[in-house]
C-alpha cells in the first residue's frame, strides 16, 4: 500500500512537473514570423497566448498601412495626393492626415532637413529601382523647386490635402515604417500581449521586456560591415529603436556611394559627415522622422536637436568612425565594435 502511494505520488509530481515545463515552453517561446511589406523586410517576435493572432492581425495592418502610403499603390492616399498635385485638394483618411501632419512637424523642426515632398528627387535617382542614376545637375535644380514641405497644404479638419505645385510628388518612406511599427504595438496591447519584438528593417519597437524580464538588447549596426555586425547594443524596454544609414540603400558609380537619403537644400545624396543615425524614444513614428532628419543634418545640428526634445536619445556615426551618444542612453549602450574600427567618444 505504501509503495503504491509512493509510486502514485510520484506519478503526480511528474505529471504536475512536465505540465509546468509545458506551460513555460509555451510562454517562453515565441509565434516568430517574416514577411516582406513596406519594401522591407518585417520580423515579429511575439510571446504569449494570443501570439500568434496578434503576429497575423499586426501584418495584416502593415498592409493596409502600405496600400494607403506608397507611391506606387494605385488608389491609396498618397498616390491620390500626387496625382492631384498642382490641381486639387484630395480626402485623405484620418491616419494619413495626421502622419502627413506629423511629417510637416519635423519639417519645420528640422529647418527642412526632413522633408516628405522629397519624392520627385527620390525618383530621379532611383536607388530603389533596377537602374539608378545620377541625374545631371539641370534635373537636379529643377527637382529641387518642387521639393517643399510648405506647399504641402493640410487641412485637418476637414481631412483633405492638397500638393500646391504641379509634379509635386510626397513621398513618406521615411516616416511610415516608423508609424507602421507604432500601430503594431497597438494591436499587441489590445490583444494582451506583454513582450514583443518588432523589426521593419532597422526601425524596430519592443513591446515590455524580453520573456525572462530583461530589457531587450538591440544591436546597432556596423554600417561599414555585413548585416548582423554590430558597433554595440542598446538595453531597452517599451522603445522604438529606429536607425537611418547610408549603407541600408545605395549604388556605387566610379567609386562613390550614393545612398537613399537625400539632403533636399543640395538634392544630393546627404553629406553630412553621419553615415548613421539612430534614434531611441518611445514613439516610434517621432524616431523614423527623427533619424532621417538627425542624418541629414550632421553630428552637430542633429545633436543639438536632440537635446532640444525630451525623452529623445541618439547613437550618431561619423564617416570618420567615431560613436556618438546622448547623455541619456550612455548608461544603456555598450560600445563593443569587433572591428575595432570605430571609437567611441565618451565625451563631445
Ligand atoms: P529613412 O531610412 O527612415 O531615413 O528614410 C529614407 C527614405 O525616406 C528614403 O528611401 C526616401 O524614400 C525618403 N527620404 C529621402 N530623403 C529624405 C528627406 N530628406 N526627408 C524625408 N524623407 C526622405
Ligand atoms: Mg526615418
Amino acid at each position: 500500500m505504501k509503495i503504491r502511494l509512493t509510486f502514485t505520488f510520484a506519478i503526480l509530481i511528474f505529471i504536475l512537473s512536465s505540465c509546468s515545463f509545458g506551460s513555460l515552453n509555451l510562454k517562453d517561446k515565441p509565434f516568430e514570423t517574416e514577411d516582406f511589406l513596406m519594401g522591407t523586410v518585417i520580423t515579429q517576435r511575439v510571446y504569449g497566448s494570443n501570439a500568434g493572432i496578434a503576429a497575423k492581425e499586426a501584418t495584416a495592418r502593415m498592409k493596409a498601412i502600405e496600400q494607403l502610403m506608397t507611391i506606387n499603390a494605385p488608389g491609396g492616399d498618397i498616390n491620390r495626393l500626387n496625382e492631384a498635385a498642382g490641381k486639387n485638394a484630395v480626402v485623405l483618411s484620418p491616419e494619413t492626415i495626421n502622419l502627413l501632419a506629423t511629417a510637416k512637424e519635423y519639417a519645420q523642426m528640422s529647418g527642412g532637413a526632413f522633408d516628405v515632398t522629397i519624392g520627385p528627387l527620390v525618383k530621379a535617382w532611383g536607388v530603389f529601382t533596377d537602374n539608378p542614376r545620377v541625374p545631371p545637375i539641370e534635373e537636379i535644380q529643377r527637382l529641387k523647386k518642387l521639393t517643399d514641405y510648405k506647399k504641402l497644404m493640410i487641412d485637418a479638419v476637414n481631412l483633405t490635402a492638397k500638393l500646391e505645385i504641379p509634379g509635386q510628388i510626397v513621398d513618406v518612406g521615411g516616416i511610415a515604417k516608423g508609424y507602421a511599427g507604432d500601430e503594431v504595438i497597438k494591436i499587441y496591447k489590445k490583444l494582451g500581449i506583454k513582450s514583443a519584438y518588432v523589426n521593419l528593417g532597422g526601425n524596430v519597437v519592443v513591446l515590455g521586456t524580453k520573456s525572462d524580464g530583461k530589457p531587450w538588447r538591440i544591436g546597432i549596426q556596423n554600417p561599414r560591415a555585413e548585416n548582423g555586425i554590430y558597433l554595440g547594443i542598446v538595453s531597452v524596454t517599451d522603445k522604438a529603436v529606429v536607425t537611418s544609414g547610408d549603407y541600408e540603400r545605395f549604388f556605387e558609380k566610379d567609386g562613390v556611394r550614393y545612398h537613399h537619403i537625400l539632403d533636399p537644400k543640395t538634392g544630393y545624396p546627404s553629406d553630412s559627415g553621419l553615415i548613421s543615425a539612430t534614434i531611441v524614444t518611445d514613439v516610434s513614428m517621432d524616431a523614423d522622422a527623427l533619424s532621417t532628419s538627425v542624418f541629414v543634418l550632421g553630428l552637430e545640428k542633429g545633436m543639438a536637436l536632440i537635446e532640444s526634445l525630451k525623452g529623445v536619445e541618439a547613437i550618431l556615426v561619423t564617416e570618420d568612425k567615431e560613436v556618438y551618444a546622448t547623455e541619456g542612453i550612455k548608461s544603456s549602450f555598450t560600445f563593443s565594435d569587433e572591428s575595432k574600427e570605430f571609437k567611441y567618444a565618451e565625451k563631445r
